[in-house]
């Protein structure tokens, strides 16, 4: 039976919709991830419950204090359904959110979401020049890209399933692993909108995946 000819195509519906990605809103600095989302495109929504997960097709992971997010997130029962979630569906962390993702944290050493293959230091760059704005090549072509540093983290080392896609001094600060995608500094606080465009591609492309 031929069924096709007068049924819209679901995938095709599927692509025009825009994808939902939330943005962990329990502290730190989330608000800048919802603006740039819906200027590449997404609908961002602002999550702050275990529940509202369920209806995410990624989910950005925001800078702050690492430490903060661990007590709010162990508070509210949250632990346990963001790591299933982060296993399951496109995340991006900035900063202290890179710090989340990492399997391991040092400096000091602590508990994560332990997703990506890589061994995250704290506060890295020392007191005095703690936070400083950089330029640098990426893997995502164009100009050298902005980066905001605000007591940023350094990526230490990452196993050899982790992308590397831009460095600092040689050790990598914007990385990819499968449907995860993890930066030490803030993208969201520059115009540019290249990384927060690679990563909704990623969420598209995983929707598409799932259909
Ligand atoms: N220093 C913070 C931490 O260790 C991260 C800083 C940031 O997210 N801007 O969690």
């Amino acid at each position: 039976m031929d069924s096709g000819t007068t049924q819209s195509d679901p995938t095709e519906t599927q692509a025009s919709t825009p994808v939902t990605i939330g943005v962990l809103a329990l502290q730190g600095d989330y608000a800048a991830h919802a603006v740039a989302l819906k200027e590449v495109g997404a609908d961002a929504v602002l999550v702050r419950s275990v529940a509202q997960l369920a209806g995410l097709d990624g989910l950005i992971i925001p800078g702050g204090e690492s430490t903060t997010f661990l007590k709010f997130l162990e508070r509210d029962g949250f632990l346990a359904d963001l790591a299933e979630f982060v296993r399951t569906k496109p995340t991006f962390g900035t900063c202290a959110g890179c710090i989340l993702l990492a399997d391991e944290v040092v400096h000091p050493a602590q508990a994560s979401l332990a997703v990506l293959h890589a061994t995250v230091e704290r506060n890295s760059y020392g007191r005095q020049i703690d936070s400083s704005i950089e330029h640098a090549a990426t893997a995502l072509g164009g100009d050298p890209l902005e980066m905001v540093y605000i007591r940023a983290p350094r990526i230490l080392k990452v196993a050899e399933d982790v992308e590397v896609l831009a460095e600092r001094d040689g050790f990598p600060v914007l990385v990819r692993q499968g449907d995860l995608l993890a930066a030490t500094f803030h993208p969201e606080l520059s115009d540019d909108r290249r990384v927060h465009r690679l990563f909704v591609e990623m969420v598209m492309q995983a929707r598409q995946a799932r259909a």
